[in-house]
């Protein structure tokens, strides 16, 4: 009879949703990408990582097929502080992102100089060489100096030596131009 009631003690016990579990540290989800699943987890006990909670507010979130503007969204509209943490840590790659898509040559032709190998020492002789080479190209031709800042005269220069980096245009003014003048 005692025996009989521990036992129905301890069933009772296990089937109840204990608090501990409410508690518990979500598991983070498996192979994420999105910076959002910093936000939501999952319980240990739901292997195939189905219910998707909040760690927040431990609200569950639906959200098929590995779609994430749905995460987004909840934090959105329940955690504001929240969301804008995630778009903050999504904002960094984003914004880089967006930089390469707007002045696209001069980024790719960045990217290639560190590709093909490391950037001339500005005292080097190649430099040099280069340098004068365009302050003649300025002076003989008579282009206006901020040519050295156009995309499309930097993409010529990177695609003909990609390890030269130019110098800014106030260097060519301050620097260059005088000196092939021959102003001391
Ligand atoms: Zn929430």
């Amino acid at each position: 009879m005692a025996e009989a009631e521990s036992e129905r003690h301890e069933e009772t016990e296990a089937a109840r949703p204990t608090h501990d579990e409410e508690e518990e540290e979500l598991l983070p989800k498996k192979g994420a990408t999105s910076v959002v699943w910093n936000f939501f987890g999952f319980r240990k006990a739901d292997k195939d990582q189905k219910v998707i909670l909040c760690k927040v507010c431990r609200g569950t979130v639906a959200a098929g097929g590995g779609n994430t503007s749905n995460l987004f969204h909840h934090l959105k509209i329940k955690h504001a502080k929240q969301y804008y943490e995630s778009q903050k840590m999504r904002g960094a790659p984003a914004a880089s992102k967006i930089k390469v898509a707007a002045p696209p040559l001069v980024q790719k032709s960045l990217a290639e100089s560190f590709a093909k190998g490391t950037p001339y020492d500005k005292k080097s002789r190649r430099w040099r060489e280069i340098t004068e080479a365009i302050t003649t190209h300025i002076c003989k031709d008579m282009v206006p100096i901020y040519t050295v800042k156009k995309p499309g005269f930097r993409e010529l220069l990177s695609t003909l030596d990609p390890r030269y980096v130019m110098p800014s245009r106030k260097h060519f003014t301050a620097v260059e131009l005088p000196r092939l003048y021959g102003v001391p």
